[in-house]
């Protein structure tokens, strides 16, 4: 990098700059506001996430606004491009069971052929002290890791534990929770105290817990932990992948919606009437505030920004948001003519605290031809956002091409191109009781607002936002009688 010059871009990613700017400073720009509305709607849904976009979906045929503040629909499902590759620049894959035909005709419906989009094994692998282990989440896998066999036992032990808990877990959003006690204490104790295993077991599992929960095994609470690698685990599920991620879904979605989504349009604050709710809107577009009045609300942006729209006579307890916590994201996309080659789809790399997987695309390509490697960083939990926002590019693509050529002697020397994108709040985390508070204590609805996002599951992944949108649309019918 010092010699060569590469195309370093500018941060993408969320927008924090329209809701730093008229959320933080709210108060000030109160006398701005007009008092009267200018359009009308149904349903408003605030934020054009995955949980927004579904929400909207399953009120069609109903009038309803969507606004997000970003330039573009689907929150940190973001599409990139980089010499006419697609990848994915945000959220990227999704789980799905072939054997659920109610799912695939959800998919169908909205013109994606998930079969199509399942990904050849093996879909993981590790690499470890400089050695790849594919199908790291798959029996041979497990046997090829360098374990004394009294913990390999354990492991596998666990493992067949998991596929079990499979047959009798409770589906994402229900009200209950199988084992209620593994919320109570972290990953790690799970793994290390109750199951027996070493501390170098868990280290296997601490970069994919950093990526997929946003936290190390000693932060998330065990049930969460388990969520997760019974997916992973699981004999019957299978991931699904677009070329630009889950950034396909949102455009299925916003495409089959009867109204476009409004972007550049930053809700900063709801009124509360006798029969109606006023929506705040800063346009970004033409730098202007307005009111758009609305049956009902359904706020589908994380609890970070919710609980500050939310008005003192809304029937939460702003105490309650507190609860929410949230980890930082980076995702760097690496182009130019790599060689690289990584046995997995999703590749994770032990030991490494810059980033913890990788996924190559085109998977394979003809030596000399384009690809992009996309870098997942999770961001240091707690404290990982306020050094995100002083970051320049260079600083962070320099740190990020360091770590990889830690790993893989050449492949900075390869590369040509970097885009970056951050998240600030890019993940829920589901520290121990985390759960237990949502399923318990957290209404999520008061009148005539609905909260949504996948934060409201308590899990960061795109089947809690699916879900989550769902439930809001369902609440919605039920209160407007539709
Ligand atoms: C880098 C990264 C990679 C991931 N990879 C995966 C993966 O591979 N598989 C998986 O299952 N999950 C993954 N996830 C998690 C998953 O994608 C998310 O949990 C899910 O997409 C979140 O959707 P959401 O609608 O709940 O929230 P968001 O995507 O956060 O959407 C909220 C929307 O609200 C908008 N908004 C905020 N404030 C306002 C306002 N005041 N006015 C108007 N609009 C507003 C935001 O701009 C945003 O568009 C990943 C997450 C990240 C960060």
């Amino acid at each position: 990098m010092q010699n060569r010059k590469i195309q370093i871009q500018a941060w993408q990613g969320d927008a924090p700059q329209p809701c730093h700017d008229y959320l933080h400073s709210a108060g000030k720009r109160a006398s701005r506001w007009p008092e009267r509305p200018e359009a009308h709607a149904e349903v408003a849904v605030v934020g054009a996430g995955l949980s927004g976009l579904v929400a909207a979906y399953h009120l069609k045929g109903r009038e309803v606004v969507v606004l997000e503040s970003g330039s573009q629909p689907g929150g940190v499902c973001l599409p990139g491009l980089y010499q006419g590759i697609p990848y994915p620049a945000g959220s990227a894959y999704f789980y799905h069971d072939p054997e659920d035909k109610e799912t695939l005709a959800w998919f169908r419906d909205l013109g994606l052929n998930v079969e199509d989009a399942l990904v050849a094994p093996p879909t993981s692998a590790l690499f470890h002290q400089g050695r790849w282990h594919p199908d790291c989440f798959g029996a041979a896998g497990l046997e090829s890791l360098p374990l004394p066999s009294g913990v390999r036992e354990n492991l596998r032990r666990l493992v067949e534990e998991l596929i079990a808990h499979e047959e009798t877990w409770d589906p994402l959003a229900s009200p209950f929770m199988t084992h209620p006690e593994w919320d109570k204490y972290h990953l790690r104790h799970f793994l290390e105290n109750i199951q027996g295993l070493s501390p170098e077991v868990t280290g296997f599992f601490e970069p994919y817990c950093r990526s997929c929960l946003g936290a190390g095994p000693e932060e998330i609470s065990a049930w969460a932990g388990i969520y997760f690698l019974i997916a992973e685990f699981s004999p019957t599920s299978r991931i699904g992948f677009f070329p630009e991620g889950n950034a396909r879904l949102v455009q299925a979605l916003a495409a089959a919606l009867n109204k476009p989504v409004q972007v550049r349009q930053t809700v900063a604050g709801l009124k509360l009437n006798a029969d109606s709710v006023h929506l705040r809107v800063w346009d970004g577009e033409g730098q202007r505030p307005w009111i758009l009045e609305a049956g009902m609300v359904i706020l589908a942006t994380g609890k970070f920004v919710a609980h500050r729209l939310l008005p003192p006579d809304c029937g939460w307890d702003p105490e309650l948001f507190k609860a929410f916590r949230y980890s930082s994201y980076v995702v760097a996309a690496l182009g130019g003519n790599l060689r690289l080659e990584a046995p997995g789809f999703e590749n994770w790399v032990t030991g490494e605290a810059v980033f913890s997987d990788f996924i190559l695309t085109p998977r394979q390509a003809p030596g000399g031809s384009p690809r992009v490697m996309v870098v997942f960083a999770p961001q240091p939990y707690p404290g990982g956002r306020e050094p995100l926002l002083h970051k320049t590019p260079e600083e962070q693509a320099q740190e990020i091409l360091t770590a990889v050529g830690r790993h893989f002697p050449g492949l900075p020397e390869e590369v040509e191109e970097i885009h970056l994108y951050r998240f600030g709040h890019a993940q829920v985390v589901p520290y121990p009781g985390f759960l237990h508070f949502l399923k318990g204590r957290l209404s999520p609805q008061e009148g005539r607002l609905v909260l949504a996002n996948s934060d409201m599951e308590g899990l960061p992944c795109v089947e809690a936002a699916l879900a989550q949108g769902q439930k809001a649309a369902r609440r919605v019918r039920a209160t407007l009688r539709i």
